[in-house]
């Protein structure tokens, strides 16, 4: 198991890499290098991609020792005005996104999904209920993310092509997972992270797009990037909340530079929401992991939505869709 701690020493010394002047810290001038950048590529398409999971706080996998399923309905929801409050950023920055949704929020909440395609957003799935993928048979998990497509299309009339599993739960345990999802009319993922960790991952797995089940089946993964011989994450959610701006817009930079590829972020609603109500009994680790820099988080992603070039899914890997 690799320990947070790990984890964080590597993540500090490349902080301390920034701090020293060793890498160069984006500041000012990172938007026009950003759509320079963007510009000598394709001048139509976004430079990177921007996602949101939506779920809500008490639907984390990370709470699922805590949080009986069976009483979700028990717990105060957020995730509406949430993703409203979302929505409402991205339009006053003019930013298209890829919202990958649970089943189970459309099923109760369709209002809001309903807004999410009005908005000119890309509707995706995030399955039904946010069990791993690993917790599943190979016929549940069709089961699960047929019967979220279903209903995420019956809500809205949107087609729905795009998953990506709860917790990046695509793991050498279920390799099947994509000749699955090829099965049930998915036509992209974007469920693995090559990088290790304690609760999901594939190290080994290729950083960009790679296809699976003859090509039916596009993988776009999590963006990392290469430090001390390793993948480092910096395609957001924690990481991005517990370290400093500059760090991830060095490393959105980075990728561009020195790989020549698209970034893809993501972050929850419930990752704005500081007032959140709190889980008891959770373990220092998930307390930690989840609580953390909240109120900080709005005024870094709006720095974001200002720095960079984003668009939706779609649009972003456009050539790449077309090929299958
Ligand atoms: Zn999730």
């Amino acid at each position: 198991m690799e320990s947070l701690a790990v984890e964080v020493a590597a993540y500090s010394s490349l902080q301390q890499k920034v701090r020293i002047g060793g890498f160069r810290p984006m500041k000012a001038n990172e938007k026009f290098f950003n759509r320079k950048m963007t510009n000598n590529t394709n001048a139509i398409r976004p430079g990177n991609a921007m996602t949101v999971d939506v779920e809500d706080y008490f639907q984390v996998s990370a709470f699922d020792p805590y949080v009986d399923r069976a009483r979700w309905g028990e717990y105060e929801s957020r995730v509406e005005a949430n993703t409203d409050r979302i929505l409402a950023k991205f339009e006053q920055y003019n930013v298209k996104a890829t919202f990958f949704t649970l089943g189970w929020v459309a099923d109760k909440y369709p209002a809001v999904v309903r807004r999410i395609v009005e908005g000119g957003h890309e509707l995706a799935s995030h399955g039904w209920d946010h069990i791993m993928v690993t917790r599943l048979t190979r016929e549940e998990f069709g089961k699960d993310i047929q019967r979220a497509k279903q209903t995420l299309e019956d809500v809205t009339g949107a087609q729905v092509d795009g998953y990506r599993a709860p917790s990046y739960s695509f793991t050498s345990k279920n390799n099947w997972a994509h000749d699955v999802l090829a099965e049930q009319g998915y036509r992209y993922s974007s469920s693995v992270a090559p990088i290790k960790h304690d609760l999901y991952g594939i190290p080994d797995a290729p950083r960009f797009a790679h296809t699976y089940a003859d090509g039916a089946v596009i993988e776009l993964p999590i963006t990392t990037t290469r430090f001390l011989g390793r993948n480092i994450p910096c395609g957001g959610g924690g990481w991005f909340r517990l370290y400093p701006y500059a760090l991830s817009s060095w490393a959105i930079n980075r990728v561009r530079t020195d790989d020549g590829e698209r970034s893809i972020f993501y972050f929850h609603p419930w990752e704005i929401d500081p007032q959140q109500p709190r889980v008891d009994g959770l373990s220092l680790r998930t307390r930690f992991r989840h609580y953390q820099n909240l109120t900080k988080m709005e005024p870094k992603i709006e720095r974001l939505l200002k720095d960079f070039d984003w668009g939706t899914m779609a649009e972003v890997f456009s050539e790449e869709l077309k090929l299958n």
